[in-house]
């Protein structure tokens, strides 16, 4: 006995000691962020079967990048407004609930609902949208079905990692939000106090997604970059926006100081799914963000970011609308029947992304799923250059824009909705 009692003793300290370890040890999440998930006529069509609508094969390639995460975030830029009223693409979207079944199924969590598309089928079919995402087992931030909706921030756990989210958006296209329902659409006006409101909770992190930016800009404008700014410094630690549904370059902001976390920008993360196709509007980029929570400290620890290329095929008996990673596209050309064109198309978006979004060109040969972000503590888009790379990148996209149209592949819109922007600036939140 008396040899016994000091064998448990032993056992019990190095119990007690894995414990603390145990508690000690870092909390680690993995968030993914993906761009716009629009739903264009002609998917509609790609997905219809005899009896409803199948969305899966426009996923499957990427499902098990999405579903590896332990969050996956993507901006919804359509609405679920019910079969009654018919299902639309642009201008005006609604699109059948399998599609958001879809996105769930490949491993997506928390959706932005907020951006110039929310009112397509006014508050009914907003209201609508967010009650059936939710319903999807969605969390969902930026519309709201109720004033008392409005007042709640989303807050969501990742393995221990309390991670609030937010969204709000420029406009609604123009079609109006009535004034006994002001609270159904956040406004980028409102972020200042949502943040406020955000940081009261006290939680890990928090991660701003607004809907901002010009459609089509290579580049963000100065008033987008003033915006993200006061994001970061009202505390957000990741500004993911959307809106232009091209890719911008993406940044891993090293801190100012050793008590702060690096931030993570992202100005524009393209189509993520869509049916435009000129070209950089057929490309997307996955962002993964590896976070880590150690006693009252969460930071950012890594992010890279991994490009995929949406290919539309309507020929027959390759019917395909779908997300590829750009690696294996380029990679098993014959496997996803991708023609001699859209291979061609391919190699000169691996330039574009490794070149222009990245900042170092990566020879073809070198090419990679993934692209790891190196902190910088520079900011890309502060100097003279920036300016004149962005004035270069708005005189083609103006050009571009004027040829073929917004949101709708190969229209020209005039006026409120779109088409050749008018010459006074600045501009910041052009209606589409
Ligand atoms: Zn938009």
């Amino acid at each position: 006995m008396k040899k016994i009692l000091p064998v448990f003793l032993l056992l019990f300290v190095c119990a007690l000691a894995g414990a603390s370890r145990a508690q000690d040890r870092p909390a680690r999440a993995t968030l993914l962020f993906a761009g716009d998930l629009m739903a264009h006529s002609p998917q509609l069509a790609v997905a219809r079967r005899k009896k409803g609508y199948d969305f899966a094969p426009s996923f499957a390639a990427v499902k098990p990048i999405v579903s590896a995460a332990d969050l996956a975030v993507a901006n919804f830029e359509t609405t679920l407004g019910g079969g009654r009223g018919g299902y639309t693409g642009y201008p005006c979207f609604s699109t059948p609930d399998e599609y958001a079944q879809a996105v769930k199924n490949a491993g997506f969590d928390v959706l932005t609902t907020a951006n110039n598309h929310c009112m397509d089928r006014r508050f009914a079919g907003l209201e609508r949208t967010v009650r059936r995402l939710r319903e999807l087992s969605f969390d969902t931030c930026g519309t709201y079905v109720s004033s008392d909706d409005r007042e709640g921030v989303l807050v969501r756990d990742a393995n221990g990692i309390r991670i609030a989210f937010l969204s709000w958006t420029y406009g609604t296209n123009g079609i109006p939000v009535a004034s006994d329902k002001k609270w159904s659409v956040a406004r980028l006006e409102a972020a200042s106090e949502d943040m406020a409101r955000a940081r009261a909770l006290s939680p890990d992190l928090v991660v701003a997604l607004p809907h901002i930016g010009t459609e089509y800009l290579l580049t963000p404008p100065r008033s987008v970059m003033a915006f993200v700014e006061k994001l970061l410094s009202w505390g957000a630690q990741l500004a993911i926006a959307s809106h232009p549904h091209v890719v911008q370059p993406l940044e891993l902001r090293a801190p100012r100081s050793d008590d702060r976390s690096p931030a993570v920008v992202a100005w524009s993360m393209g189509n993520f799914i869509s049916n435009q196709r000129p070209a950089p509007r057929d490309m997307g980029v996955i962002a993964r963000v590896t976070v880590e929570k150690s006693g009252d400290v969460t930071r950012v620890v890594s992010a890279d970011v991994i490009p995929t290329w949406v290919q539309v095929r309507t020929a027959k008996g390759a019917r395909v609308s779908r997300v590829l990673p750009l690696l294996s596209a380029l990679k098993n050309p014959a496997a996803f029947q991708i023609s001699a064109a859209d291979l061609r198309r391919l190699r000169q978006a691996h330039f574009d992304f490794t070149g222009r979004v990245l900042g170092k060109a990566v020879p073809l040969k070198n090419a990679r799923l993934a692209y790891a972000l190196e902190a910088s503590s520079e900011d890309r888009f502060s100097t003279a250059k920036f300016d004149e790379r962005a004035l270069a990148a708005k005189k083609r996209a103006g050009l571009k824009a004027a040829e073929s149209g917004k949101d709708g592949p190969g229209r020209v819109q005039k006026g409120k909705r779109g088409g050749r922007r008018s010459k006074r600036r600045p501009v910041r939140n052009i209606q589409s």
